[in-house]
């Protein structure tokens, strides 16, 4: 295994600070899993799998070792009348394989179009756009189990998918992902439940949508409402959306009249992170060099710190803020080391 050492993450990450990694190298075959899970505990000195570094806050250096996920691959295992199963290595770039997909008619994960990272890291925090998680198409994972030492399939049911969250989310850093197996439509079924996808088909006139269509207006949708990370440096929504009950709902909507909420069960509401932080009137709101995006008070932007904390920082003032007004404690999305 090649080590380097002292190496600084700000081309890793896209909050791009300067924190350092005490050692560094990539993962471009299987093998190399197993000797970054050795050279842990040999050195009992912990690692980090980096994927394309999308989804990190690093608010100190890293005292161990970051390996970063360049297992690349996608094999058409079996395909049916009706489906499709394809095996996708872990460090694949998630949207060419969402382009690749649609390139050869197969359905399921066409909303999820230009969702930066790697194929990898889509399980962990179960990646969801307009109105599709990836555990829809999930198979099965295939992860090595850093504490047994055993390669582990991982059925759909296996990940416990949730809503921004799988078993490998919760059992932090315990399995490393190495390829993941996708089962596809051949004849997908549409989904433009969210308005502003309809509004796009109906501007550009077209009627009967095939996954190609949804696609391009997500791409289109996408890149209007969202901060480009090289020129904007951030890591999508900072904070997941909470749920809360519907006694909460009912107690907040008197209060508040404009809550942007909707029900997820006849007992809860999930709420919309970014509607409690405008209500704050945080939206474009600066502290030094870190601010809420202009557009989307959820998003937060670095405007030119080297400082993960300072990011960090910001991140928990505004958690106090929502938790004054509104009784609500937000949980942070970002994977803060
Ligand atoms: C502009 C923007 C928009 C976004 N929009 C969305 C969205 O609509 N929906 C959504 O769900 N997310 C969204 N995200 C978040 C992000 O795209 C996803 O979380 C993505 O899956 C992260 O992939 P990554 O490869 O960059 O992971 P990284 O950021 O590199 O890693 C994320 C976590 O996964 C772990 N990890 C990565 N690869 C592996 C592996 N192979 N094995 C074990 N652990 C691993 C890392 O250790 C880390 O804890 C957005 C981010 C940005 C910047």
């Amino acid at each position: 295994m090649k080590l380097q050492h002292n190496i600084s993450l700000k081309p890793y990450h896209n909050f791009a600070c300067d924190e350092k990694t005490q050692f560094f190298t990539t993962i471009k075959r299987q093998d190399e899993i197993i000797n970054v899970a050795n050279w842990s505990k040999e050195n009992k000195k912990p690692f980090l799998i980096l994927g394309a570094g999308t989804n990190v806050l690093f608010t100190q250096n890293f005292e161990g070792l970051i390996a970063k996920m360049e297992i690349v691959g996608i094999k058409k295992l079996e395909e049916l009348a009706t489906e499709v199963f394809l095996e996708v290595g872990a460090g694949e770039n998630w949207h060419h394989f969402v382009m690749y997909c649609i390139q050869k008619g197969w359905g399921g994960i066409e909303n999820l179009s230009l969702i930066p990272g790697t194929v990898g890291a889509s399980p962990i925090q179960n990646i969801g756009a307009y109105g599709v998680e990836v555990a829809n198409c999930i198979h099965s994972v295939n992860a090595y189990d850093t504490q047994s030492n055993t390669w582990i399939n991982f059925n759909k049911a296996a990940c416990l998918f949730d809503y921004r969250t799988s078993l490998f989310k919760q059992t932090n850093n315990r399995y490393i992902i190495h390829t993941v197996t996708f089962k596809l439509q051949k004849q997908a079924s549409i989904k433009t439940d969210y308005g502003v996808i309809r509004e796009v088909l109906h501007d550009k006139n077209i009627k009967h949508p095939s996954i190609s269509d949804i696609s391009n207006a997500i791409i289109q949708i996408r890149s209007q409402k969202l901060p480009n990370p090289k020129l904007l440096p951030n890591a999508g929504s900072f904070f997941k959306n909470p749920c809360i009950t519907k006694l909460q709902y009912e107690i907040l909507k008197a209060k508040f009249p404009e809550l942007i909420a909707h029900p997820i069960s006849d007992e809860s509401y999930k709420v919309a992170a970014g509607w409690l932080i405008a209500a704050c009137d945080w939206k474009g709101v600066t502290h030094g060099q870190v601010g809420c995006y202009e557009n989307q008070a959820l998003i937060i932007i670095n405007y030119g710190t080297n400082s993960g904390n300072e990011i960090f920082v910001f991140s928990e003032a505004i958690k106090k803020l929502i938790h004054e007004k509104f009784g609500i404690t937000l949980e942070t999305e970002v994977n803060v080391l």
